[in-house]
C-alpha cells in the first residue's frame, strides 16, 4: 500500500473511532482530504484508493491540478477551503463542488450572481473567526447569524458552517462555538477539525473534517 493510502486508511479509522466514542455515525462525517501543495501524483493513490471528496485552498493551484483527474474519476467533490477574493469568484463556482470560505457581504453577492450566470449552485459553508483574529479570514461570530441570513436571502445553498480555531489555542471551545451557531441557524454543516485536532472534532459534531499532513504527508515548505 503506498504511503497516501496508508495515511487515508488510518485517518478514515481513527474518524471511525472517534465517532464511536461521540455515539455517531461514521459515515456522518465526510473526510475532506486537502491536497494543498502536493502535485497530481502525489494525488493520486488516494483517487486509486477510491476517495472521492478533496480540499484545496487556492483557486489557481486548484485548476491546475483538478480538470484533468475530474474527468479520470468520476463522482470527485471539491472543497474549497481557502479565503476567496471576489475576482476568483468566477473560476470558483465553475471549479468546487463547495466553497468553504463565504464571510462577508461583498463575496455572498458575487458568488450569487456567478451562481446565477453560470446556472450552478456549489454547497456553501459561512467560515466564521471564532478567535477573532485580526488576520485570520471569516466573519466575526457576533456577524455570522446575519451573514446566514444574506447568503440564505441571496439564493446560495447554505450547508453549513466552517472555521480554523487560533493554532495556540485548545480548540474544543472554538468547535463548541462552532456548533452553537450552526443549532441556532437550522444548520446541519460543521466543517471543523484538521490533521492535529480531527477526533476533538468528531466529538464536538463536525460533519466534514479536512485534513492535509495526517493524509498526505509533510507539504513541500515553499508552496504550503
Ligand atoms: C491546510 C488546511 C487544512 C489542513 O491542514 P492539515 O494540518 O494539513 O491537516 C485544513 N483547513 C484549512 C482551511 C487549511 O488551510
Amino acid at each position: 500500500m503506498s504511503a497516501v493510502a496508508a495515511g487515508l486508511a488510518r485517518v478514515k479509522a481513527t474518524i471511525a473511532e472517534a465517532a464511536r466514542e461521540a455515539g455517531r455515525a461514521p459515515d456522518g462525517i465526510v473526510l475532506v482530504a486537502v491536497a494543498k501543495g502536493h502535485d497530481a501524483p502525489r494525488v493520486r493513490p488516494a483517487l486509486e484508493a477510491g476517495h472521492r471528496v478533496f480540499g484545496e485552498n487556492r483557486v489557481r493551484e486548484a485548476w491546475a491540478k483538478w480538470p484533468a483527474l475530474k474527468t479520470e474519476f468520476p463522482g470527485l467533490e471539491l472543497h474549497l477551503i481557502g479565503p476567496l477574493q471576489t475576482n476568483k469568484a468566477r473560476d470558483a463556482v465553475a471549479l468546487f463542488d463547495a466553497i468553504g470560505s463565504v464571510d462577508r457581504s461583498r463575496l455572498v453577492a458575487a458568488l450569487a450572481r456567478e451562481m446565477e450566470r453560470q446556472d450552478r449552485r456549489p454547497a456553501c459553508f459561512v467560515q466564521v473567526n471564532t478567535g477573532e483574529e485580526a488576520r485570520k479570514a471569516g466573519c466575526p461570530p457576533d456577524r455570522a447569524d446575519g451573514l446566514v441570513a444574506e447568503a440564505r436571502g441571496a439564493g446560495l445553498d447554505v450547508a453549513g458552517l466552517m472555521c480554523v480555531p487560533p493554532l495556540d489555542e485548545e480548540p474544543s471551545p472554538h468547535f463548541a462555538l462552532l456548533a452553537d451557531i450552526a443549532r441556532r441557524n437550522g444548520l446541519a454543516g460543521l466543517s471543523m477539525g484538521m490533521s492535529g485536532d480531527y477526533a476533538t472534532a468528531v466529538a464536538f459534531g463536525a460533519t466534514h473534517v479536512r485534513v492535509g499532513a495526517a493524509v498526505f504527508g509533510p507539504r513541500p515548505a515553499a508552496r504550503a
